[in-house]
């Protein structure tokens, strides 16, 4: 041992990340001691900072260990120590309250469902939380939907209101205690309870009772609304038919999937096939949606999700779910909370209002909801856990960015909207906040912006949106420019696509963006919607697009497969469309849709994939018009699982400066196919083999290494898996979006940093 070892020296120790609601700095005083430290810790606005003081040896086993042994919900992703003068006679190890004045920053953690250890203490009869549905310590419970403030402690979350009982007050004072300075901490003496409601309002009981009517009501096929850690959801029997038919009825929601609640991972597997990943994104501490297949067995009623082989599958979320789950004994249908055109309701009152006919018994509590945070939709993919729907144990979760300045606010686009701030070195992408289809929707994405800027303690330099001119998202950013007296940055729909991706991965480019999506305003005035994009910074040149074809009806197409097919016929044959899709339309409305496309009235021209997919889905016999987006594609997918090796159709590329992808030779593939009786199965896989293709041959001609998919095409999992394959076969280096959306729910995060760079000239 060194001599140097030996001596006295004294670290000044800046953690950064998510690092402060977790539990870190019950370890930090735990590792002081172990290694005879003297020191102390705070939690500041950048994040957590120490000073430790004792011999070398003891300094770098003390910041091993601190690596080694982090708490699961903690990220550390900066440690930086700094030599600092020696504080004579100090003596044991402090954890210093964090000051007022500090400038916030971003690393509060998310919402985390119940830890291993809670869960033990709630299912023990003896203890003093046994059965309490709200336990949680400093490794679990509620975190971004309770926070009111930055710095992160209790007097700045909505538990404000709960002042903690001796026994509580103990444990969060104790440094060995795993509820140590766990700011959400509650007890049945102390905490927030459970109330069941009737829809009036009525207090029917509280507690155990209220739990008991609530199960007691699922299980007589009632709904049930329950307010969550993010919000209502409503509840109903996923093994009853007629629940289920209830519910749709209700919710008008006719055939768009319904998520199921499981009791436990065993009775998941006897309805689905999980595999590892699966069940390990199915059990975090996010605890998401995870789409599982389907297996013959009949526990769930066919009804959650009609036509299709994959179940929204989850775990209970909270200990609140563990308990009305246990009671109901059986899978729920779990669904937001809302009108499908309106955000979450997240207080008793709103739940109670808006929720008026759709349940018949509430669930409540008096912990208030500080915003609306929805569960989160994840699949698992062939590059691991891939997010559809990034909300409740996921957001806040910044990512890095490279340049600190300008700050940004970008306001995303229409469907599943959210809001991205880039801020100091991180973004910071809202929770989805649905569509902006009323002016509730609009509201709270205005809302969400304000929070996330008081959040970082920011003002915007700059805002950005979309191009489409008709957004709500757009119009609020033109009012927020006014308001901030800032510039605004238009960003082309699927140059955002792509640059999200790039953000993710953190690729400065030139990457070749394939940015295969519904439909999203291009710079000439089409619809586009299967671009390929040459992007470098905050560049982005088209090098690639399907052949423009009329879309009759422009965005009202969007449930109308029907409308895209007549489109490409009419394209490829003129007045002999007519023919063709006369089984799709009744003699009146293809009189409308005739003179609509001869004289290109109300009928732009589109280049998107989601579109084709839509034609090919009709032409194929899947479906003419669909009850939600992206339905027909859905299935169409679902269907290809069933053919066996098939080849692709033609697809031939042609043009120079930027090339065209004809799809007549693949329509008439088709519709020989359709003729000569090929199944749809058949059909929709050649459609598949033929996108994968494709996108090699576009790939080829780019002249550049790495490949972005994006774009709501990619959450087809068959689409994505075998574009992947296909382009790492001919040596391109192939990243997907997983940590955010592939769909519009990414846009934000790609106009932010689009938007910066431009600032900046880059
Ligand atoms: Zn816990
Ligand atoms: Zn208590
Ligand atoms: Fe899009």
């Amino acid at each position: 041992m060194s001599l140097a070892a030996k001596a006295q020296a004294r670290w000044a120790i800046s953690l950064a990340g998510v690092v402060q609601g977790v539990g870190l700095r019950p370890l930090l005083y735990r590792l002081a001691g172990e290694h005879g430290l003297s020191g102390w810790a705070r939690n500041e606005a950048a994040g957590v900072r120490v000073e430790v003081q004792g011999k070398k040896e003891d300094l770098t086993a003390f910041v091993e260990a601190l690596r080694s042994e982090a708490p699961p919900g903690a990220a550390i992703r900066e440690v930086e120590i700094r030599e600092a003068p020696l504080s004579p006679g100090e003596r044991g190890f402090h954890l210093v309250e964090s000051g007022p004045g500090e400038r916030p920053r971003s690393s509060l953690p998310p919402d985390s469902a119940p830890c291993e250890a809670c869960i033990r203490e709630m299912e023990s009869p003896g203890e003093r939380r046994s059965r309490y549905p709200f336990t949680n310590c400093a490794h679990c419970g509620p975190r971004y939907t309770i926070v009111l403030g930055l710095p992160y402690d209790r007097a700045r979350t909505t538990l404000k209101g709960f002042p903690l009982c001796a026994a509580c007050a103990r444990e969060h004072g104790d440094p060995a205690d795993r509820r140590f300075h766990a700011q959400p901490i509650a007890c049945p003496a102390c905490g927030p309870r459970l109330a069941a409601l009737a829809p009036d309002g009525r207090e029917l009981a509280t507690g155990e009772a209220a739990l008991a009517i609530a199960a007691f009501a699922l299980g007589r096929g009632e709904v049930c609304a329950a307010l969550g850690v993010g919000g209502f959801q409503l509840l109903a029997d996923a093994t009853s038919a007629d629940a289920i038919a209830l519910l749709r009825r209700r919710k008008a929601r006719a055939e768009k999937p319904f998520a199921v609640m499981f009791p436990s991972l065993e009775s998941l597997r006897a309805a689905c096939a999980v595999s590892a990943a699966e069940e390990e994104a199915l059990g975090s501490q996010a605890a998401p949606i995870v789409l599982v297949r389907r297996t013959g067995a009949r526990l769930v009623a066919a009804g959650v999700a009609p036509g299709s082989p994959w179940i929204g599958a989850m775990l209970p979320s909270t200990p609140m779910h563990r308990l009305l789950l246990s009671g109901a004994a059986r899978p729920l249908v779990c669904t937001s909370g809302n009108l499908s055109t309106e955000p979450l309701c997240t207080s008793v009152e709103e739940g109670l209002s808006r929720l008026q006919g759709l349940a018949d018994v509430f669930l409540v509590h008096d912990r208030p909801v500080a915003r609306p945070v929805d569960d989160s939709v994840a699949r698992v993919g062939p590059t691991g856990l891939q997010l559809l729907r990034r909300a409740r144990g996921y957001v806040p979760g910044a990512i890095p960015r490279r340049e600190a300045a300008p700050v940004v606010l970008a306001l995303g686009a229409h469907l599943k909207s959210t809001v991205a701030l880039a801020a100091g070195h991180e973004v910071l992408v809202s929770q989805h906040l649905g569509d902006l289809d009323s002016p509730l929707a609009t509201a709270l994405l205005e809302r969400t912006a304000l929070d996330l800027l008081r959040f970082l303690d920011a003002r915007p330099d700059v805002i950005a949106c979309d191009l489409h001119p008709e957004y709500a998202s757009t119009r609020l950013a033109e009012r927020l420019s006014a308001r901030f007296g800032v510039p605004i940055e238009r960003v082309q729909h699927h140059h955002a696509h792509v640059a999200a991706g790039m953000a993710e991965h953190d690729l400065e480019g030139p990457v070749l963006g394939l940015a295969w999506d519904g439909i999203g305003h291009g710079t000439d005035g089409v619809l586009w919607g299967g671009e390929a994009l040459r992007c470098e910074g905050a560049r982005a040149r088209r090098t690639a697009h399907l052949r423009p074809f009329p879309l009759p009806g422009g965005e009202v197409a969007i449930r109308e497969p029907r409308r895209a097919a007549a489109g490409l016929l009419h394209a490829m044959l003129g007045a002999g469309f007519a023919e063709r899709v006369s089984g799709f339309f009744g003699a009146e409305e293809l009189r409308v849709l005739r003179a609509m496309l001869d004289r290109r009235v109300n009928t732009p021209l589109t280049t998107s994939v989601g579109r084709l997919f839509d034609a090919i889905a009709a032409l194929a016999g899947v479906r003419l018009k669909c009850t939600f987006e992206g339905q027909a594609a859905m299935e169409l997918e679902a269907l290809a699982d069933d053919a066996g090796d098939v080849e692709p159709y033609p697809f031939p590329l042609s043009g120079d400066e930027a090339l065209i992808a004809d799809w007549e030779p693949l329509v008439r593939g088709v519709l020989d196919d359709r003729a000569g009786g090929a199944p749809a199965s058949v059909v929709s896989a050649r459609l598949h083999a033929s996108l994968a293709s494709l996108a090699g041959s576009i790939a080829e001609r780019a002249e550049v290494a790495s490949v972005v998919l994006s774009g709501g095409c990619f959450q087809n999992l068959r689409l994505a898996t075998s574009t992947r394959a296909t382009l790492e076969r001919r040596g391109f280096t192939v990243y997907t979006p997983a940590r955010f959306p592939p769909n519009d729910g990414g846009i934000s995060l790609g106009q932010a940093c689009i938007a910066a760079r431009r600032r900046q000239g880059s």
